[in-house]
């Protein structure tokens, strides 16, 4: 059966066609520039990367496109072989804990919440539509990155405000990345072949987040009420005292937008080392014994430590401490960074098991209390996965 995994971004349109139950990748690939001039796509299919540079001015044109394609490259004979599509959808509120079919009341609600994820819901929902349009007949499953942390306990969710902001305005922690955290507890079930393990997982990317599995469920985070908070991250500041807002508008004459603007798009690693939001540029940058890059780094990882230490506490017995996302799977150095600001748990490195980048393997030494992992992510088939299972 052919399943579609789509992540619809506001100018962007990620696919993979599926296969399934077998998880066979039949083919991937990105639209972009959606809306912007000089869009293109390119699709990955049988080892290949082929680019074409195409106007689009919506999702629409992309979806219309990508179905041409998926016959054009004889993945399907016809639209009607695909039986599902998988739609990554960011904000959920406290509605869905767990991925579901999608009707007029899902959208209803996606639209609901957009107040809450403005620059995600909109653009997720732009995706949706354009689907049913064009390939009506399959099932189109909502699988949303706020629905695994949504097993936290109260006291995990809810920030000490007056009760009300909570319940009339649903001032809370949703938390995020919910889809690729659930892919690494489930992924570390299936290694120490227990349901009930006690983790901390680490999504280390331009997006960052950390959450706690107790028992197998998400019991905290790092991520709170928006996607700006918690870890630095490539752009974002994360975590800040509130009071920085209302006083920088004040002493720079910006308005309360621009400051939340340089808080998304020109803080975390670019802010603080002026050079770039990519870990990459930052190791070059570390290389060359540029200070502000050091700086940088020392910022992202101290936050990281801080993190895995709070979240580890109340697990009392942690199984496994996993690393994953383009920083998470790929830096050498900063896993090792990491693991070193952890030896007070009583965690060791194994300095040659982690020269290794994108592969699942065990970075820590036999005698390390908490055993230390790089777990490659695949929130793609984790969204194949949910849409299969919700197949009549
Ligand atoms: P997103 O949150 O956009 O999904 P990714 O998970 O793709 O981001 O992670 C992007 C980050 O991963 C970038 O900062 C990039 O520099 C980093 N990264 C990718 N490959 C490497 C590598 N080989 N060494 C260090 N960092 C890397």
């Amino acid at each position: 059966m052919i399943i579609l995994s789509i992540n619809a971004g506001s100018s962007s349109l990620k696919f993979t066609g599926f296969d399934m139950p077998s998880e066979k990748v039949l083919i991937s690939g990105v639209f972009e520039r959606i809306g912007i001039d000089g869009s293109f796509y390119t699709i990955k299919l049988n080892g290949e990367k082929i680019k074409k540079e195409v106007e689009l001015k919506s999702h629409e044109d992309a979806v219309r496109i990508l179905t041409e394609e998926l016959v054009n490259y004889n993945i399907v004979k016809d639209l009607s072989e695909i039986k599902g599509v998988g739609h990554r959808v960011v904000h959920g509120g406290d509605k869905y804990a767990d991925s579901i079919v999608i009707d007029k009341n899902v959208t209803d609600t996606i639209r609901e919440l957009f107040h809450l994820a403005p620059l995600h819901n909109p653009a997720n929902l732009m995706g949706i539509e354009a689907f049913q349009e064009y390939i009506p007949e399959a099932t189109a499953v909502a699988v949303f990155d706020t629905g695994f942390p949504q097993s936290m306990p109260e006291e995990n969710y809810l920030y000490a405000v007056p009760y009300e902001w909570y319940e009339k305005y649903g001032v809370r922690r949703y938390a995020f990345h919910g889809i690729s955290h659930q892919y690494i507890t489930e992924y570390m079930q299936k290694f120490l072949g227990k349901e009930n393990v006690n983790l901390i997982t680490c999504h280390l990317g331009n997006g960052s987040t950390i959450y706690s599995i107790k028992d197998g469920k998400c019991f905290d985070t790092s991520l709170s009420f928006s996607t700006n908070s918690g870890l630095v991250m490539g752009t974002r500041s994360g975590d800040i005292d509130p009071f920085v807002v209302p006083y920088v508008m004040k002493e720079s004459g910006m308005s309360m937008e621009e400051v939340l603007n340089t808080l998304n798009k020109k803080s975390g690693l670019l802010g603080v080392s002026g050079v770039s939001s990519d870990s990459r540029d930052i190791e070059d940058g570390i290389k060359e014994g540029n200070e502000r890059c050091i700086l940088a780094q020392k910022l992202f990882v101290n936050r990281i430590v801080g993190y895995i230490a709070k979240l580890c506490c109340p697990l009392k017995k942690v199984d496994a401490i996993c690393f994953a996302g383009g920083i998470g799977e790929n830096s050498i150095m900063t896993r090792k960074q990491i693991i070193e600001g952890l030896s007070s748990l009583g965690v060791e490195l194994d300095e040659e098991a982690n020269n290794v980048r994108g592969e699942f393997k065990l970075i820590t030494k036999e005698g390390s209390k908490i055993p230390c992992y790089i777990v490659p992510t695949d929130e793609e088939v984790m969204i194949a996965r949910d849409t299969y299972k919700l197949i009549d």
